[in-house]
């Protein structure tokens, strides 16, 4: 049962002495006096101190042996709280659950207090923060880099059924967790013009108009086992000068601080989209604030340590999230030409070889570009080398007998169909010697699709790296039941070694007494899960219902209007034969829209206005509820998760670049219904696809009908079931106060079903018939759920990472 194997039990002392010390000298407060906040962020920085010694002595390690070094940029980190993971994974939680309670604290209190750091909108954020924590587990030396926004993802709050963002004030009362280095500054310029190098023709000089500074904050990410931590260094945004003075004297009060608030705005908010909406200047600078950055930071260390910059790439690994940070690409070829003097060729191969690009998604909309003015005025040195980079590239291509003008139009680094706009996935590739997908279909369809003629002129850059999670998060500290059971039955192994130890459950699959206490932490998560939503939103739930869950981002190619259509036809099923022999469900939705996401907020509504509806209808007797949480995110995930049955995974394939909720669920035992998309297509491969619910065209045959139009009326009219439902939104049923609300949805659906809603409903309402069918066979339903658990090993982010440090980086 006890996890602390680390560290000896006379820690608790220890530990309480610290927090003691912490709480009088650092706090400032009393014990006598303290409030509960205080006694968090004194538990927070005592636990920090044992991260400290262990991070430095992995950095003068890094230093010593001269190891590779991977340098993971990212606009996003989407990390959540980081109290109970650190604790965990020091092995001192119980020590320090003990050593509070001895100072009259309970830790299962104050770990509420800590905001969720949420510098992301959603899965790319979440990876990122996964990889941070298994390349500290690993022993990688690396470095995340992203921007230290003072406000995260907004906060939803519902207000009448409709979603509301209200900023999120994370840093209100202090992060405990970070470290400002105000010596590590770098200047960062914008606009301006540039004037040739003298005597040199590709060598320019920048001379920028306007310059802000980047000042570096480094929060320690502990791995597995306390063994090191690796540094998460994040870039906050400050004008050269904080007050004009001569301004400020002449009386112009605002006007003196207008250069700091200008400059600030760079760090001041995640860009609220998620993948749909197009850039604003705003974000562009945000790109190439944090890029440039990191850059200057780590090849200032590389020269420190290695005195040449010719040999960055044989010390450094530099990954790129998706195409947000894919400046780099000019970034480091001005750093290279310009600022050390590397003649252009030999910059090109070294900037190639040191980078490494990962693509997210495939949506036509949401790959990214820029508009070639915007370049010009805000990086002109830089559209002068993308510029440069393009006429080599097109100019290799033809001396290769490449002549088809419209393959060369499609690979060039300028769209001039759409007045001229650079395009970053583009630049990325061409700048990367590897370029990967994240899950297997995805990485296939990269090579069809997008990125089809880049594969066939560099047939070997495109690699796949299915995406994982860090079971310490998703599985140690969210469910420590299962955990406890897990290390029971298969000893402690299981937690150092789940790839290797986990799928030794796969027999207790046929065991019943084990799949009775499998059954009974499921059981015990619903209890404690259904308390908080009665006491939060004053819903009752029955926890023997089938907990039915569908939570992530919302957006149109998700799903989650499938799922409430499926909602409403039993809805109407119960209430046409109210004494049929129905399985209780309870169905949970949690997740954000885009701000600007007309359609996804309606989807938000309508689950509200649905749940309204069937949880007030007293002929339905709670065989169906329907709840919307609100505010989803990471903390909000780890609760809900260990107590799900269900996982909706019902994505339209090929559109769902990898999913990793799916990954949270099936390592907790849920079972999932689901596409064959993304990675619930391995899924299926590991856990079996008898142990799931999969329904619903595949990729190939929805591209197919996508060719074809999207008009569903007649898939509609031979649908009664589909039919009806649709007929009851429109009726204004689930909407009395404005009946024609969801028309706009409906009419979507009937004639520009991109996202195959109707195609595949009749399939989703058979594939839920087995879910029911199989939820009432316990034995087998029990046995899947534990031979979820049991196929999920490979799943871990550690693997992820291994394979990313073999095959791209070569830092192992
Ligand atoms: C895991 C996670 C995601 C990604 O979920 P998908 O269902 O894979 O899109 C998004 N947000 C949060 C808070 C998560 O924890």
């Amino acid at each position: 049962m006890t996890r602390a194997r680390f560290i000896s039990p006379n820690e608790v002392a220890a530990l309480r002495a610290n927090i003691l010390s912490k709480l009088t000298y650092q706090v400032g407060k009393d014990p006598e006096s303290a409030l509960d906040h205080d006694w968090f962020m004194a538990t927070a920085l005592a636990t920090r101190d044992y991260i400290v010694d262990r991070w430095m002595s992995r950095t003068r390690e890094a230093y010593r042996t001269g190891q590779k070094r991977v340098y993971y940029l990212s606009l996003e980190f989407l990390i959540g709280r980081l109290l109970i993971d650190s604790l965990s994974n020091l092995g001192i939680l119980e020590e320090a659950r003990r050593a509070l309670a001895d100072l009259g604290v309970d830790l299962e209190r104050i770990r509420g207090l800590e905001p969720d750091a949420a510098l992301g909108n959603g899965g790319l954020g979440r990876l990122a923060a996964c990889f941070m924590e298994s390349m500290a587990t690993l022993g990688i030396a690396s470095y995340g880099y992203g921007i230290r926004y003072e406000h995260g993802l907004f906060r939803q709050v519902i207000a009448d059924g409709f979603q509301q963002e209200q900023p999120e004030n994370w840093l209100d009362f202090g992060n405990p967790w970070e470290f400002e280095r105000a010596e590590v500054v770098y200047e960062i310029g914008f606009g301006g013009h540039v004037t040739p190098y003298e005597g040199s023709q590709l060598r320019q000089v920048w001379i920028p108009s306007e310059k802000v500074r980047a000042v570096a904050y480094d929060t320690p990410i502990m791995g597995w086992g306390g063994e090191g931590a690796n540094t998460l260094r994040l870039w906050r945004s400050r004008p050269l000068e904080n007050i004009k003075l001569d301004t400020f004297n002449a009386g112009d009060h605002i006007g003196a601080v207008a250069d700091q608030a200008r400059a600030e705005s760079i760090s001041r908010v995640l860009y609220p989209a998620d993948s749909t909406e197009a850039g604003q200047e705003l974000r562009l600078r945000q790109e190439y604030f944090f890029v440039a950055a990191s850059l200057a930071d780590l090849t200032r260390r590389h020269l420190k340590q290695h005195g040449d910059i010719m040999s960055l790439p044989e010390h450094n690994a530099i990954q790129l999230n998706d195409t947000h940070p894919a400046i780099a690409v000019a970034e480091l070829m001005r750093l290279l030409v310009d600022v050390h003097g590397v003649p252009w060729n030999a910059a090109w191969d070294t900037t190639v070889a040191t980078l490494s690009y990962t693509n997210h998604t495939l949506l036509p909309e949401a790959l990214e570009t820029w508009s070639v003015y915007l370049m010009e005025r805000l990086l002109p040195r830089h559209m002068q080398i993308i510029y440069m980079i393009n006429a080599q590239f097109l100019d290799s291509l033809r001396a290769r007998g490449e002549t088809d003008g419209s393959m060369l139009s499609y690979v060039s680094l300028i769209d001039e169909s759409h007045g001229r706009r650079v395009r970053m996935g583009n630049l990325a590739f061409i700048g990367s010697h590897k370029i990967n997908g994240v899950s297997g279909l995805h990485t296939e369809l990269m090579r069809k699709t997008v990125f089809r003629s880049m594969h066939r002129l560099f047939p070997d850059r495109i690699n796949n790296k299915t995406n994982g999670i860090t079971f310490r998060r998703w599985l140690y500290q969210a469910n420590p039941a299962l955990t406890d059971l897990l290390v029971d039955v298969l000893g402690d192994e299981v937690q150092d070694d789940p790839e290797n130890v986990l799928p030794r459950l796969k027999p207790y699959a046929n065991d019943a007494n084990f799949r009775e206490r499998f059954a009974q932490q499921r059981r015990r998560n619903k209890d404690q899960f259904a308390d908080l939503v009665r006491k939060n939103m004053d819903i009752t739930l029955d926890p023997g219902a089938i907990f039915d869950v569908q939570i992530k981002r919302i957006h149109e190619y998700k799903r989650q209007l499938m799922n409430l259509l499926q909602t409403i036809a039993l809805y109407q099923a119960i209430k046409n034969n109210p004494n049929g022999n129905w399985t209780p469900r309870v169905k949970i939705f949690a997740g954000k829209a885009a701000a600007s996401y007309h359609q996804a907020k309606l989807i938000i509504k309508l689950a509200n206005d649905v749940a309204k509806v069937v949880n007030n209808d007293p002929s339905i007797r709670d065989l169906l509820k329907v709840v919307f949480l609100p505010n989803y995110n990471v903390s909000l995930a780890e609760v809900i998760i260990p107590a799900a049955d269900l996982s909706e995974q019902i994505s339209t394939a090929g559109l769902e670049a990898s999913g990793t909720s799916n990954m949270k669920f099936g390592l907790n035992g849920a079972l999932t219904i689901g596409t064959m998309d993304g990675a619930n297509v391995e899924m299926s491969e590991r856990v079996g696809e008898e142990n799931m619910f999969i329904f619903g065209l595949r990729a190939d045959e929805v591209e197919e009908r996508q060719r074809t139009g999207g008009n569903s009326s007649e898939i509609i009219n031979n649908s009664p079931r589909l039919s009806a439902v649709m007929a009851d939104i429109r009726s204004g049923h689930f909407s009395p106060d404005d009946p024609s609300r969801y028309n706009g949805l409906l009419d979507v659906l009937t004639w520009h079903d991109r996202f195959q809603v109707c195609a595949d409903f009749d399939d989703y309402w058979l594939a839920q018939s087995r879910v029911e069918e199989r939820w009432n066979q316990p034995d087998r339903w029990w046995s899947s759920a534990v031979l979820n658990t049991a196929g999920m090993g490979w799943f871990s982010s550690d693997r992820t990472i291994r394979e990313y440090a073999t095959d791209i980086w070569q830092a192992l």
